[in-house]
């Protein structure tokens, strides 16, 4: 049922849009509040208190302070702060689910299949808590001991994009909490809505103060630039453009520190002549239309077999331009907006260039007239050197291209800076292991459009990142090894028996 504009409102003053630090909401110290907007309307949804660096620094005072008790805090009780996390959001997961359609302007019923990947990492989290386990063993030598136990690394600075405004805080959040990190988060600009709703939750599930303190900006350096230099922090998580990670990676350097980056992708969609070709349709439309194509493992490169390119081609262009662009919130739409409207002009940038290199237009290729941001559902047939196969897309624009052999096809996928997902559609399992050892990413989607996952280890190779979210080793991102040498307990003079 479309959501009422009554509704809406009912939500968005509901909001407390303050920065959070150390359990209080305040107003920021800069005086200043930013709007965040509708990208389906183009008008201003509400606005938020605006932090700055007086903002970020007080924020990991509280978090410095915190730190010390909440790493001694039993496994059990931040479990259970995870566990009731969860529960809440699930209970109020139409209302996360409208606020992220409405900042971020993807169709309700993907909000709601966001609101369950996301809430699924905090049941994750909660249950790896309590099951983090280090290890005692004897040394080779056969004397001494090597006691191995992981603390938490420290006060953490976790940086999320815009596209998934609930899962990527609580990819980062959850963990850091199962370790016993404190924290300063600071939500993207366009969308922090959603993660103050979700900083309330958290309050309500027991979090005590100063373990998560919030800083929305639309200044981002003025909160990374001091916190990176302050030795008091240590660790940086982000998820964003390749681009700014890599400078946020050189800020990082000064003081050593910890980073997880997930970063930018260039995903290539391997379709070979064996495929189920109706399998390979299906995932690829949701490869590449989940988010509208706004996902780091967006299928971003159609690499088909030249045998069976002209039929995937024609499958795919009409499904995709059966898909319906409309606002979110209302009933039969599949295909929300762009975020703004200068993304979605790169977009179109882009298609026009591909184009002018040659490139042809099966369906859409151009904006949808009227408010909002609404791109066309594309399908181009493009030359394997196209310019736009090398641009990460992040719209919803397909480039199909094709490959005559495995070797042109690996060659192909492998032909960019990024690393982060690729997916593969073959009936042959021998090729599908042979490819996925030559293919340089760090996950593989084989025979599936949708990979994510809370239990599996989600992150890329080369510049799409380092570190891994999520699965057993999104928790060590959070801890630091540390090794206790014991000396041989045989070689010891006896102690008297107490
Ligand atoms: P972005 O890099 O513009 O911004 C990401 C975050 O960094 C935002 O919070 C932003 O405010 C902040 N930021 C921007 N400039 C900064 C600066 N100078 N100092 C500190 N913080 C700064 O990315 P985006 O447009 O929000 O997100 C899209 C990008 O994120 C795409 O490249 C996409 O592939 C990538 N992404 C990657 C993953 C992953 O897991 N690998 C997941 C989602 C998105």
């Amino acid at each position: 049922m479309t959501v009422t504009p009554e509704r809406e409102k009912a939500l968005l003053d509901s909001l407390n849009t303050g920065v959070l630090i150390d359990g209080q909401w305040r107003e920021a110290s800069t005086g200043r509040t930013f709007d965040v907007v509708d990208p389906s309307t183009g008008k201003v949804l509400t606005s938020v208190q605006d932090a700055g660096t007086e903002d970020a620094l007080a924020a990991l005072d509280a978090a410095d302070r915190a730190q010390a008790d909440w790493a001694r805090t039993a496994p059990r009780e931040r479990a259970e702060i995870l566990r009731r996390a969860f529960d809440l959001v699930n209970e109020r997961a139409e209302d996360f689910a409208l606020l992220m359609t409405l900042e971020m302007g993807k169709p309700l019923v993907e909000s709601r299949g966001e609101v369950v990947y996301g809430a699924e990492f905090l049941r994750w989290f909660s249950e790896e808590t309590v099951r983090h386990y280090g290890r005692y063993v004897t040394t080779p030598e056969g004397k001494n001991k090597i006691l191995v136990q992981h603390r938490p690394v420290g006060p953490c600075l976790l940086i999320t994009p815009w596209n998934f405004p609930l899962a990527m805080a609580t990819r980062k959040i959850a963990p850091a909490i199962a370790a016993g990190c404190t924290m300063v988060v600071k939500p993207a600009k366009l969308t922090p809505l959603t993660t103050l709703l979700f900083a309330q939750v958290l309050e309500e599930a027991g979090l005590p103060a100063g373990v998560l303190n919030v800083v929305a900006s639309s200044a981002a350096s003025e909160i990374s630039g001091p916190l990176l230099q302050d030795s008091r922090l240590r660790k940086m998580s982000f998820t964003g453009s390749t681009g700014v990670g890599r400078r946020l990676l050189k800020d990082a350097a000064d003081n050593v520190l910890r980073t997880s980056m997930e970063l930018g992708g260039n995903a290539p969609f391997l379709v070979f002549e064996d495929a189920d070709l109706d399998a390979a349709v299906k995932g690829a439309v949701q490869a590449k239309m989940r988010n509208m194509g706004e996902a780091c493992t967006a299928a971003n490169r159609f690499l088909v077999h030249e045998s069976v390119a002209e039929e995937f081609t024609r499958r795919f262009a009409e499904r995709m331009a059966g898909l319906t662009p409309g606002r979110g919130t209302e009933d039969g739409v599949d295909v929300g907006p762009i975020i703004d409207a200068d993304a979605r002009e790169g977009i179109h940038e882009l298609v026009t260039e591909a184009v002018a290199a040659g490139g042809e237009v099966v369906t859409g290729g151009e904006k949808v007239e009227g408010e909002g941001y609404f791109y066309r559902p594309t399908v181009l047939t493009v030359g394997n050197d196209n310019p736009i196969l090398g641009q990460e897309i992040f719209g919803p624009v397909a480039p199909v291209t094709t490959f005559a052999d495995e070797e042109e096809a690996v060659r192909l996928a492998n032909d960019t800076e990024y690393g982060l997902a690729a997916y593969l559609f073959t009936q042959g399992f021998t090729r599908m292991f042979r490819v996925t050892e030559r293919l340089e990413y760090g996950m593989i989607g084989f025979n599936a459009g949708v990979i994510s996952n809370a239990a599996a280890p989600f992150g890329g190779v080369k510049q799409s990142g380092l570190g891994r979210e999520g699965a057993a080793e999104g928790i060590e991102e959070y801890t630091s090894v540390q090794y206790i040498g014991i000396a041989d307990p045989w070689a010891a003079p006896s102690a008297p028996a107490s």
